[in-house]
């Protein structure tokens, strides 16, 4: 069996929702599971209705409004065959509506959960309905009931026994006689709460399917021809790649490519089962596929990170930094969720680069300062090559100031501070 994955790109309008009909349609040769997104934006919006509705602000109503009526275009456009084919979304309108009209609980990570899971819901209720009047048999499924997770609201982690036995349970024989389409990013708690993945889980969702059920083959269909070796939002040229090893697609994800959720690959990687990247705008071409290849990457690649922060801490004590220093270092990074993109010390000192996020931030760094001194650099930039050569260092140094370079044997990651 296959699964695809439809990202919000891709079913950001009518026209797009019509599109994956038709690529359904002609490239499923298989058995198929249908994984699909919030549609466009949605997700971003949902986060501003929960934000308007916990702090309570005027705006709810109007940010709800902007949603709801996104969808109902999208529908009318769609057309409809007949008077019940979009029952399941209005549903979930009320639905939506019924809880916007209590006070908010008091997690707001469980109530971010509750409304954000809503995007893929209308997606997925949008997608169906339009693929049953486009005669396709496709059948929805609510992952909800498929993904179990532990209660880590807004990055919930999967239990992969009983998700795998709910998974094979429920879908082995519905796959026989239809499409199963089902959404991304979404789960639920053993108490039946819904989660989320993290924000662009989808990917991950289309890989615990293909995991679960022995997948032949996942399907990513994107906005670019495939995966390439930069993004051409900064780059002139770009190259796309062929054929790329899961190893390096790991690591291109975890520096932060962000054509594959990080987490996508390990469970496809396990059981040996190909990842295709390819473009849901010409779905004629090959795209890229991740898998178990002898070569690495034809050509360097580039992960470009803007808007880092250099932090160096030193201990007021003089200490060195050493296993308790570290251990208490790395212990409130985690504590407050950020993430370490680049870190390096001597003896008496701690070098970091995080993202700028000032809300993270301006709970971690008041911590640290209790026992270090601060010291700190903005406005930077981050630039990881994967197989790099001087040439393409030099490349990438013109016109920036270098503070920082960490090589290994592939990657060098480079902190430049942009000279205009
Ligand atoms: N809709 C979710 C997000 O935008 C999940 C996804 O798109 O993969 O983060
Ligand atoms: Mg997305």
């Amino acid at each position: 069996m296959q699964v695809f994955k439809f990202g919000g790109a891709s079913v950001k309008d009518a026209a797009g929702v019509r599109n994956i009909a038709r690529i359904i349609k002609e490239e499923r040769s298989d058995h198929l599971l249908v994984v699909v997104s919030a549609m466009g934006k949605t997700t971003n919006a949902l986060e501003d209705l929960v934000w308007s509705y916990y702090q309570k602000t005027p705006d709810v109503k109007a940010v709800w409004d902007r949603i709801r009526a996104y969808h109902e275009q999208i529908m009318q456009e769609l057309g409809s065959t007949g008077k019940g084919a979009y029952e399941a979304v209005y549903e979930s309108f009320k639905a939506i509506e019924d809880y916007l009209a209590q006070e908010p609980g008091y997690n707001p990570d469980k109530v971010y959960d509750h409304l954000v899971s809503y995007g893929e819901l209308l997606s997925t209720q949008i997608v169906n309905a339009y693929l049953n009047m486009a005669g396709l048999d496709s059948y929805l499924v609510d992952a909800r009931r498929l993904i179990r997770t532990d209660d880590g609201y807004r990055e919930a982690k999967v239990d992969w026994d009983q998700t795998c036995e709910y998974i094979t349970d429920t879908l082995a024989e519905l796959l026989q006689t239809n499409v199963i389409v089902t959404q991304g990013f979404i789960g639920s708690t053993r108490e039946g709460y819904t989660t989320t993945l993290g924000r662009e889980g989808s990917d991950y969702t289309a890989a615990i399917f293909a995991y679960c059920l022995d997948a032949d083959g996942v399907t990513i269909w994107k906005d670019v021809p495939g995966v390439l070796n930069a993004d051409p939002k900064w780059f002139d040229e770009t190259v796309k790649i062929e054929k790329l090893t899961y190893q390096d697609a790991i690591e291109l994800a975890y520096y932060g490519a962000t054509v594959i959720h990080p987490k996508t690959i390990k469970p496809l990687q396990n059981k040996g089962i190909p990842l295709y990247v390819r473009s849901f705008l010409k779905p004629g071409e090959p795209g890229t596929t991740i898998g178990q290849f002898e070569r690495h990457l034809p050509v360097p690649s580039f992960i470009f990170k803007i808007n880092q922060i250099l932090i160096s801490l030193h201990p007021k004590d003089f200490s060195f930094i050493a296993e308790d220093n570290l251990s208490r270092i790395f212990g409130l990074f985690a504590t407050y969720g950020v993430k370490t993109n680049l870190m390096q010390n001597t003896a008496i000192s701690f070098t970091v680069v995080v993202d700028n996020q000032p809300e993270r931030l301006g709970r971690l760094l008041p911590r640290l300062q209790e026992d270090f001194k601060l010291s700190y650099n903005e406005d930077l930039e981050l630039i990881t090559i994967r197989y790099y050569d001087q040439v393409t260092i030099d490349r990438v140094l013109v016109n920036k100031k270098l503070l920082l370079e960490q090589k290994s044997r592939y990657t060098v990651q480079l902190v430049v501070k942009d000279l205009g």
